[in-house]
């Protein structure tokens, strides 16, 4: 099970939420995960998904036997695993879970005073959020 898993970066500074749909991938089929602090030179494309800054490293070729197994006819690419969602962001970038709870604690107050408004503020903000990140060219975000 890899819900709501926290990963921390190769160099230990920065972390990402990571999710994985249908639980279909285990999380060590990320085999490195690196912040913009210490991505590698260069990108190996057939097991690195660049992001942002952020390097996903997958194990695209045991990745591609769960995917056998399992009936899922794609190849088992960094750009697929990542864009179907067996082993990406949760959300849209890295840091989204946090922004989303501290969304949530900052209009919390609202609740008792208006709730409709508190609902409008949170979807609001978080699409504004969501047009930021599409700007900032993050790929899950380029999809909404
Ligand atoms: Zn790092």
């Amino acid at each position: 099970m890899c819900m709501n898993l926290r990963r921390f970066c190769s160099c230990g500074r920065n972390s990402a939420y990571l999710s994985c749909r249908d639980n279909l991938l285990p999380a060590e089929i990320l085999v490195n995960l690196f912040c913009p602090e210490c991505r590698p030179g260069s990108i190996i494309e057939a097991t690195m998904l660049a992001d942002c800054g952020w390097v996903l490293e997958y194990d695209v070729d045991r990745a591609q036997s769960y995917f056998t197994i399992r009936g899922i006819r794609s190849q088992a690419t960094p750009a697929f695993i990542f864009d179907a969602g067996y082993l990406s962001w949760q959300g849209l970038a890295p840091g989204d879970q946090e922004v989303n709870t501290r969304l949530h604690q900052r209009l919390a107050p609202l609740i008792e005073q208006d709730l409709a408004l508190y609902l409008q503020s949170l979807r609001s903000e978080w699409i504004a959020h969501a047009a930021r990140l599409k700007a900032a060219g993050w790929r899950k975000a380029q999809a909404t």
